[in-house]
């Protein structure tokens, strides 16, 4: 029980226990008093009917008088059973029917006497010194035809009797009291809990939404003040959690975009302190924000340019744009920008910082102009080589017809060279911009690749090079067919290109992860040949632009350097992997893999 409710209990009970008092104590007053009055009315009668019915003017001396009528209040007790006293006008008293008038004093100043002169009739209640008891005394005065008093006479009863009605009276309205009170106690309960218990739940459900149970309600009780404060207590609630609801969604898609963006963000507050950090700014600084959230920025582990430059823009308190080499966790190029962040109250709350990491695209830059430095000096060479032979002839060598010939002949050459590179060149940008999109169509292998072998059958015939391929009959692929073309052309010429007279170039065709029905998700191509192979240091380069193992053999070969970096792009277009597997003096294998379906 709530100390509300308790309080609540108390003062209704006090209430209905004291109304209760007071309306007891009144009754018992009144019929206390009635019984008395009825008490006192029938004591009149009494007295009435013993004077008419004695004799009061009696002579003699006083002794006589005294012991007749002390003979007749005793013959009066015997039939009323009540105390009777005969006293004479001047208060002497004849006779009592308990004493012996000799022995009582003047009763002319008896209260009940006094009154009896005055009113006509006298009460008195006293307590009896003989009797031990509280006696009620009633008086009359007897008169005489001229009205003279010639004395009084008085009885007087126990109010024993009385008293013990009045007591029982008493005792049975304090059990029904003490019974009321309990009724009273509980109804009061039922009361004050009807009252509390709407408060209480009410309590209850202000204290959940402390709690941030945005979904507890109290029940609807009824249309009173405290229903319709239970139903603004709903309402708050009802509104605050649809608040909650749009703040978490905001946060939500905050952290989300947070959590998703590229850029790495970091944000440092006005006690110079990192409080917050999202995965990529983790992965660009190569820390955990386990590690750094809470620390210091010039704590935390930083390169100290980083922490200067951030220190800077406290001191600025200005945007400030820098870009950065980043040594740890590798070497990383990274473009920073930082803006002090200023709510309208307070002039600064912080810093917040975006890390972009501009690695590829410096390198990219680095190899655009690499690029056009090597495609430069690749166009020079052929251009060299035609200027000079064919300053070689004007002056003079065009008089001897051989060397005119031979001269020519290079002229050519070099200018078929010329073309394929250019023709490389503009193939390799068209791949890499991704002009042109890919046109998947289903292709049945076996043919496709008899088609491509016949291509460079002539060729290999003029090196005696045996061509060959290994397909099972019904090998599908879903691919851009041009493009899966010049894949095999580029390898096959490759290889016949760097394979000595009398090897072999080959081409096999594996599917893989096939299932028990035959289908299979991926096919490998490899296309092998017996040449003179590429040393190991090489071969990781050996798909970059432009770069050749041994420029003199390239050059003798006709070759670019372009094919293997254009076929490395193609295959990346159909989703696929290229792997080399080199010895030199033993042979060369490209293994290709590719999805079947896309
Ligand atoms: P190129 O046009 O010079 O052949 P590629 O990009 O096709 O240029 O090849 C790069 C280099 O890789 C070649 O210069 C050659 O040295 C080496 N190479 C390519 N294929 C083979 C092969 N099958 N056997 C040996 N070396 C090869």
């Amino acid at each position: 029980m709530t100390k509300f409710r308790a309080k609540l209990t108390l003062i209704l009970i006090v209430l209905i226990g004291c109304s209760m008092l007071v309306a007891g104590i009144f009754m018992a007053k009144v019929l206390e008093n009635s019984h008395t009055e009825s008490l006192k009315q029938n004591m009149e009668r009494e007295l009435q009917v013993i004077a008419a019915t004695n004799v009061w003017d009696r002579t003699g001396t006083e002794e006589e008088l005294v012991s007749y009528y002390s003979s007749q209040a005793i013959r009066l007790k015997q039939a009323t059973n009540e105390r009777v006293t005969f006293v004479r006008a001047d208060g002497k008293v004849l006779g009592d029917s308990d004493e012996n008038p000799t022995h009582m004093d003047n009763h002319f100043t008896r209260p009940e006497i006094a009154a009896a002169r005055s009113e006509g009739v006298g009460y008195m209640t006293r307590f009896s010194d003989t009797l031990h008891v509280n006696m009620l005394y009633a008086a009359i005065p007897i008169k005489d035809k001229n009205q003279q008093i010639l004395g009084y006479l008085r009885i007087s009863m126990s109010l024993a009797q009385v008293e013990e009605t009045i007591r029982s009276v008493w005792l049975f309205l304090i059990g029904g009291l003490a019974l009321l009170f309990l009724i009273a106690g509980i109804v009061s309960y039922r009361i004050a809990r009807g009252i509390t218990r709407p408060i209480e739940r009410m309590t209850k459900v202000a204290q959940q939404i402390t709690n941030m149970n945005y979904a507890s309600r109290v029940p609807a009780y009824s249309n009173d003040e405290v229903g319709q404060l239970g139903q603004a207590i709903n309402r708050m609630s009802e509104s605050l959690q649809a608040q909650m609801a749009r703040i978490q969604e905001n946060e939500r898609r905050l952290n989300g975009v947070m959590e998703n963006m590229m850029s790495g963000i970091m944000m440092i507050d006005r006690d110079e302190r990192i409080t917050l950090m999202n995965p990529s700014a983790e992965t660009i600084l190569g820390f955990s924000s386990q590690e750094l959230l809470g620390k210091r920025y010039n704590e935390a582990k930083q390169q100290y340019e980083f922490a200067q430059l951030i220190q800077e823009c406290i001191e600025l308190q200005d945007t400030i744009r820098d870009e950065m080499i980043f040594y740890y966790p590798e070497e990383r190029i990274l473009d920073i920008h930082l803006s002090p962040i200023a709510h309208e109250d307070e002039e600064w709350s912080g810093v917040l910082i975006v890390i972009h990491d501009i690695t590829a695209v410096r390198r990219l830059e680095r190899m655009r102009s690499e690029f056009v430095a090597n495609v430069s000096h690749e166009l020079k060479t052929p251009i060299a080589a035609v200027k000079g032979f064919a300053e070689t002839l004007l002056a003079g060598a065009l008089n001897d017809k051989e060397t005119a010939v031979s001269f020519l002949q290079i002229i050519l050459d070099e200018s078929e060279r010329l073309n394929r590179l250019i023709g490389d060149i503009l193939e390799l940008s068209k791949i890499e911009s991704k002009r042109i999109p890919m046109n998947f169509s289903p292709i049945y292998l076996p043919e496709f690749l008899e088609k491509s072998l016949s291509v460079l059958r002539k060729e290999a015939e003029k090196k005696h090079i045996e061509l060959s391929m290994q397909v099972d009959d019904d090998i599908y692929i879903e691919a851009d067919e041009d493009r899966l073309r010049q894949i095999m052309i580029n390898l096959l010429s490759n290889g016949i290109a760097y394979t000595q007279e009398g090897g072999k170039v080959r081409v096999r065709v594996e599917p893989l992860d096939a299932n028990a029905d035959g289908d299979y998700e991926r096919l490998r191509l490899i296309v092998s040949d017996t040449g003179m192979g590429i040393p190991k240091k090489d071969l990781p380069r050996i798909f970059e632009r432009f770069y050749r193992v041994d420029k003199a053999r390239s050059r003798s070969s006709g070759g670019t350097g372009l094919g293997l970096s254009i076929v490395k792009h193609l295959v990346e277009l159909h989703k696929g992997t290229i792997r080399v597997h080199s010895e030199v003096g033993i042979g060369t294998r490209f293994t290709i893999e590719l999805p079947v379906i896309h």
